[in-house]
């Protein structure tokens, strides 16, 4: 485990980008989060400002964490590791506040030097992949809209009954709840910053929870609802090293040759800006501006370029077309289109693998013999 590894956000160590579609498989209700009232006559689906439905990122991080959560509790850890805790009652989370002050007034009594790699360490893998009120989470999932065609007579209404939860008898109603119909395609974004392999292969797994009907996702599942699955379709790695390389294009070999090089022809402006993304596939803003920096683009030339500053220059190029953005990165014009489908999917595949067999690895080592991993 690497030492800077506390740091989670602080210290950039990579960044995995996981893009994709979820479709529903059965109907589906993620609800706009109002409490279930047996005298509501109507329980709409959440849904954004032009009225199309949409799942929260907060509602499926919600459930791929309980379910990995219930796989990580069947399993007995040896002496010393924490896999999982219940997040949800204080004293039962790995780090309770109580310890959390606990570790703190050591550090002032000199008995710990740094009390939040201390919180790291007695931390469980979820809490260190999903995040716990001590520490950032490494996972973030983009809302998913819907892609694609949407009506709103898609939408289905179902009616339910209220199940008194005490008693488990029939309460009030009945009351008619919205559905997304099966075969609905919502698209997917995740971003995990400074993932070990094994916490991908978490994710990997809770992905084949869904696609498998183990996790549902919404509300009503217990009739049939929140089938969903998950399609994987690019996994994004941006690393230091790429980023070192775009910086120094010297260091770079093996730099693709020009007759490679989509043919454009650009604005005199723009030919720096396109130099620099040559050399990486894409950057981000800020990566960008780091990179042109080291060309020599201060403010001031930018200025007597006849742009306001960077974000000018990138919108200018944006709108030339001569530059393309994508979920934040920068793209030659044609690099981000290429098609490579068939090698892509292999490659998808390739890296589920690896990251199963690290997660494999990981939990053997994690637990005793008769858990059977
Ligand atoms: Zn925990």
């Amino acid at each position: 485990m690497a030492d800077n590894q506390f740091c989670g956000f602080e210290v950039f160590e990579n960044r995995v980008k996981l893009e994709g579609a979820l479709i529903s498989k059965s109907g589906l209700h993620v609800g706009s989060g109002r409490a279930l009232d047996p005298e509501a006559s109507d329980l709409p689906v959440v849904k954004d400002f032009s009225g199309r439905p949409f799942i929260p990122g907060s509602s499926f991080k919600g459930v791929l964490r309980s379910n990995l959560e219930s796989f990580l509790r069947s399993l007995k850890p040896k002496q010393g590791v924490k896999l999982v805790c219940n997040p949800i009652a204080d004293g039962e989370r790995c780090v309770s506040s109580e310890k959390k002050k606990d570790i703190f007034q050591k550090a002032t009594r000199g008995e710990i030097a740094d009390p939040e790699k201390e919180i790291w360490k007695q931390s469980c893998w979820l809490c260190h992949l999903f995040g716990s009120p001590w520490l950032a989470s490494k996972v973030k999932i983009a809302d998913m809209p819907i892609n694609g065609n949407w009506r709103s007579q898609m939408l289905g209404v179902r009616q339910g009954v209220a199940i008194d939860r005490e008693s488990e008898t029939v309460g009030e109603g009945p009351y008619d709840f919205e559905v997304v119909p099966p075969e609905t395609e919502f698209k997917m974004s995740i971003v995990v910053e400074n993932p070990e392999p094994y916490e991908l292969g978490l994710l990997m797994l809770g992905f084949q929870m869904f696609d498998q009907g183990f996790a549902l996702l919404g509300g009503n599942t217990s009739r049939g609802l929140g089938r969903v699955e998950i399609k994987l379709e690019d996994i994004l790695e941006i690393t230091p090293q790429q980023i070192l390389e775009s910086l120094n294009p010297e260091l770079e070999e093996g730099a693709p040759s020009e007759e490679e090089q989509p043919k454009i022809t650009l604005p005199e402006h723009f030919q720096q800006l396109v130099a620099c993304l040559k050399e990486a596939a894409q950057l981000n803003h800020n990566g960008l501006v780091a990179s042109l920096q080291t060309r020599g683009w201060t403010k001031q030339k930018i200025r007597e370029a006849g742009f306001k500053n960077f974000k000018d220059l990138f919108e200018k190029a944006l709108k030339d077309g001569v530059i393309m953005e994508k979920n934040g990165f920068y793209f030659l014009k044609g690099k981000e289109e290429m098609p490579e489908e068939a090698p892509k999917k292999v490659d998808i595949e390739q890296k589920q693998r690896a990251w199963l067999s690290a997660l494999a690895r990981k939990l053997k080592e994690a637990v005793e013999e008769e858990s059977n991993v």
